[in-house]
């Protein structure tokens, strides 16, 4: 996505409105597929603060991606703030990572908002808040009912500290 600065570049305190979509690619992270539904749109602004531009606004983007507990497929809306800083190339003299970098008169701001995606998403999301997951014996989507696995296993989670309770912990 591409913006002309010309106007923000003119002078300090200058500022132009920035609305646009990012074209995104299915990504794996953290173990998890999105799959990108809507693409990444940005809305918000570019300021000229006399040294460098500021970019500020929200990302918004609808994404499928599977319960972190049973795998089903689930639907996301998800959105997040971008408050980044841009300095023309050759000002990044001391090659600030914190920064992006442009040149000319217009920014490719695509990186940026992909990157505050990966900065923003937690790396689980849950069909509901009390999924109650897959049954570790069967695979049975505990959701639909009890599978009739043995009611005492025990969530390996708390084996150990059973050991602690028992006073068997070496
Ligand atoms: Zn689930
Ligand atoms: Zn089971």
């Amino acid at each position: 996505m591409i913006v002309d600065l010309t106007g923000v570049l003119k002078e300090p305190g200058n500022r132009i409105p920035v609305d646009g979509v990012v074209t995104a690619d299915d990504v794996n992270y953290l173990g998890e597929e999105f799959h990108i539904i809507e693409m990444p749109r940005f809305t918000g602004e570019i300021s000229n603060n006399g040294k460098s531009l500021v970019l500020r606004g929200t990302v918004r983007l609808r994404f499928a991606v599977k319960c972190a507990r049973c795998r089903k497929d689930i639907e996301r809306d998800f959105e997040y703030e971008l408050d980044e800083t841009l300095v023309r190339e050759k000002d990044n003299s001391d090659d600030n990572p914190d920064v992006f970098v442009f040149s000319g008169n217009e920014a490719d701001i695509t990186d940026i908002v992909l990157n505050g995606f990966f900065m923003n998403v937690p790396g689980k999301f849950l069909c509901r808040e009390d999924c109650k997951g897959l049954c570790p014996e069967c695979g049975a989507d505990l959701n639909e009912g009890d599978c009739g696995c043995s009611d005492d296993m025990i969530d390996p989670r708390w084996e150990a500290l059973k050991k602690i309770m028992d006073g068997k912990e070496d």
